[in-house]
């Protein structure tokens, strides 16, 4: 059956600019690492990426390796693309994906050469389908090239019209400040970080969000539910059909420790008295940051992604919830 989009899906949803760019990204948008591949159910992917658009999700983020196997989250993609969206949506999408990390056997096939990122892009599109990517990042910082080299092969990649902004992600704080003012020379600016930030993972307060601030670069944290710990997925035992259940999934069962589990009860307890999943409110906790643009999500069902856009409702705190937050999390 064809697919028609729900004509208040702009209403519904919250759009926050990306940084100093002209880009708008929804206040959560979509990030198809598990769940997508070959391994999983291509129905369940497909109606989760219906749902995220009708409620104003326009940004599906996606990398070379998601699946397993390696590429076939992007197949998948494409195959939803052309299924659903038909060309005459493509306008209103922005998707996102990166090069850095082990594609393909041999010297080019990972990290950040001239080389690699841009063979990596043209495998990209085709995988997807695609004649552009709207944002091509750069996966991970390579010890080896010179920052310059990765971030010209960037700058190459928008002039040819293959995409149409850059970011980076995992970049620490200075090696930001480089890659950005390397870009900004180039005359393509760095729009977008993807850091990993979570309640249990806050490495970006410690300069890297400053220095996004400084430069006008938005940002979109990974995982911010840690990969489902801080969601009530855990609270009973380790589900079979769970990220940490799944032998492929990244999350792994040695992660949920008693001490870890006291931490997620207790912050259970704190959402339920804002009337807010677990979930819920560990994204609002990363939105109550202006810096934040967006919150990229996984999820394994529609559900979860309802329940997680449903945090909207609820985005502010008291500095007394805020303290509580803070104090469980020492
Ligand atoms: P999350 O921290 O949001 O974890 C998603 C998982 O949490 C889901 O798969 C699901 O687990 C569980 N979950 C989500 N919502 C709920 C809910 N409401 N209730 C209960 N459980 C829930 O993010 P991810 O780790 O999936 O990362 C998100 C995206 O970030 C990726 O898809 C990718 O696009 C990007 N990313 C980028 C990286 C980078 O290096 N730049 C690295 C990693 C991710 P379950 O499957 O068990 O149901």
């Amino acid at each position: 059956m064809s697919y028609t989009p729900a004509k208040d899906r702009y209403d519904v949803m919250k759009y926050n600019r990306c940084g100093k760019s002209g880009l708008l990204l929804p206040a959560i948008s979509l990030g198809l690492w598990h769940n997508f591949g070959s391994v999983d159910v291509f129905e369940n992917g497909r109606a989760m990426v219906r749902r995220a658009f009708d409620r104003g999700i326009t940004h599906f983020d996606l990398a070379n390796n998601y699946g397993p196997k390696p590429g076939s989250a992007e197949e998948n993609f494409g195959r939803i693309l052309r299924k659903d969206f038909d060309g005459y949506l493509r306008d209103e999408l922005i998707i996102s994906t990166k090069a850095g990390y082990l594609m393909w056997p041999g010297p080019y096939g990972e990290w950040g050469s001239r080389k690699y990122v841009m063979a990596s892009c043209n495998q990209s599109l085709k995988r997807m389908g695609l004649e552009y990517v709207d944002i091509f990042y750069s996966h991970r910082p390579d010890p080896a090239t010179p920052l310059e080299e990765t971030m010209m092969a960037l700058d190459a990649i928008v002039r040819q019209g293959k995409a149409l902004y850059v970011g980076i992600s995992s970049y620490s704080a200075e090696e930001t400040r480089q890659a950005a003012i390397i870009l900004k020379s180039l005359g393509t600016p760095c729009v977008i970080h993807q850091p990993k930030y979570s309640m249990f993972e806050r490495w970006v307060e410690n300069g890297l969000l400053d220095v996004l601030d400084e430069f006008g670069i938005g940002c979109i944290p990974f995982s911010p539910l840690a990969q489902g710990l801080l969601t009530d997925r855990y609270l009973k035992g380790i589900p079979e059909d769970s990220r940490a259940g799944k032998s492929w999934g990244f999350l792994k069962s040695n992660e949920i420790t008693e001490e870890r589990m006291r931490t997620i009860v207790a912050l259970n307890e704190i959402a339920k008295q804002r009337n807010q999943s677990l979930a819920q409110m560990a994204l609002a906790w990363l939105l109550k940051d202006s810096r934040i643009t967006s919150v990229l999500i996984g999820a394994s069902s529609v559900k979860q992604l309802d329940d997680n856009i449903d945090m909207l409702n609820n985005l502010n705190f008291t500095p007394d919830e805020l303290n509580t937050i803070e104090s469980v999390l020492q």
